[in-house]
């Protein structure tokens, strides 16, 4: 039997009771219950309507992005399930495939614009099933028994990256600041401290490994694009999450007025057999989330930042690096090499080490989770970056 033959039979033939369910799910708009159902059909499914249930499954996925705000996520799945499902013929199990893509494609539309349309969106959705791309994703989230979407955030414009000493950013997540910053993002770096600590040369003194710390510093950003670098100047490894902090940290965010802050996961106290995570990281991820929220959009908190002229500012999102539990990726192929090189700016630390092996296995392995996960595109990631992200607007 041709596949032309085939999909004669099948058009014929009476939509099975799941497919006639899902359509009842998609019409009061529970597209994630609507995806579940289909995909057990789906996974019964042999043959080239296969393909048919997954584009449907990812226009459905489309929506349950789009109505949950994610519209970057929902754009990218619709458009690979309106290519899917624009292949067959209309009619086909009693779907008007015809109505259903030109409703996509005005959905679609509306989201280019940057529109949010009531859901459910047109009546023609009544016809649409759904499935996802995003799979393995929302497999993932619901065997922990959520149901939660992930946002796909876009590129922030104005980043503040806040660590705790220099060469943090750049094992942590140098890569997504070369890249954000080459596609146009302006990027701040605060340093708490100046790294004044943790030498093994009886004659450096914590003055001198001050400075020389700064410049590397200051050369590892100037190599990734980063615009401006400053430094509190805290004493290395005694940094504590105290309110002294948190006013500073709130007089740099109300200063700069970033729509994104990069910083450390303060959760993360250890990691596997081998890492203790140092309280400097800690403390440092503490204050600044502290300091993002509630303080810096508080006009009450620190009315001496007032004095000095310094208005509340909302900081949108937040993206937390070397986090615990990482739910945003950002594909760093492109900026691998220059992450590298960036690292290999702090001399003083590296000293004979070469960085690269570790950097790209950690790189690769993050590439490699984003793949697990189902994330946008990530078969041609090589190299990823990941962060716990949020949107508190
Ligand atoms: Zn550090």
């Amino acid at each position: 039997m041709s596949v032309n033959d085939y999909l004669q039979v099948a058009c014929r033939g009476a939509p099975p009771a799941e497919l006639v369910r899902a359509r009842q799910l998609f019409a009061i708009g529970d597209y994630f219950t609507c995806h579940e159902v289909l995909e057990e059909l789906w996974r019964a499914t042999e043959g080239p309507l296969r393909d048919l249930y997954r584009g449907l499954i990812q226009i459905a996925v489309g929506l349950y992005h789009a109505q949950r705000g994610n519209l970057v996520g929902a754009r990218q799945v619709l458009t690979r399930g309106l290519r899917r499902v624009e292949q067959y013929p209309n009619g086909c199990l009693g779907i008007d495939l015809e109505a259903l893509c030109v409703g996509a494609s005005r959905y679609l539309a509306w989201l280019e614009a940057g529109a949010l349309p009531p859901a459910p969106p047109l009546p023609v959705w009544r016809w649409c099933v759904g499935i996802f791309d995003l799979e393995s994703l929302i497999r993932e989230t619901r065997s922990r028994g959520e149901c939660e979407v992930v946002r796909i955030p876009e590129r922030p414009q104005r980043v503040l990256v806040v660590m705790a000493h220099p060469d943090d950013a750049e094992f942590l997540c140098a890569g997504t600041v070369a890249r954000w910053a080459s596609e146009g993002s302006e990027i701040v770096y605060l340093l708490v401290t100046s790294g004044d600590k943790g030498s093994n040369d009886p004659t450096m003194t914590p003055e001198r490994l001050m400075t020389i710390r700064e410049a590397e510093q200051r050369e590892a950003a100037r190599l990734l694009g980063v615009q401006h670098v400053e430094f509190l100047r805290y004493r290395d490894a005694e940094v504590v999450a105290d309110l002294r902090l948190r006013r500073d940290l709130v007089r740099a965010i109300r200063r700069f007025r970033p729509d994104a802050v990069v910083c450390q996961d303060p959760t993360a106290r250890y990691f596997g057999q081998e890492y203790i995570q140092h309280p400097d990281h800690i403390a440092v991820g503490e204050a600044t989330l502290a300091a993002v929220f509630p303080s810096a959009r508080d006009r009450l908190t620190f009315p001496e930042l007032l004095e000095e002229g310094l208005e509340p500012h909302v900081v949108p999102y937040v993206y937390l690096s070397g986090a615990r539990e990482p739910d945003v990726f950002v594909d760093i192929t492109a900026f691998f090499e220059r992450k590298v090189e960036a690292l290999r700016a702090h001399r003083s630390q590296l000293g004979d080490w070469d960085p690269e092996p570790m950097l790209r296995l950690w790189a690769q392995d993050t590439a490699a989770e984003a793949r697990r996960r189902g994330w946008p595109n990530a078969e041609q990631m090589l190299f990823a970056e990941a962060f716990k992200f949020f949107d508190i607007r």
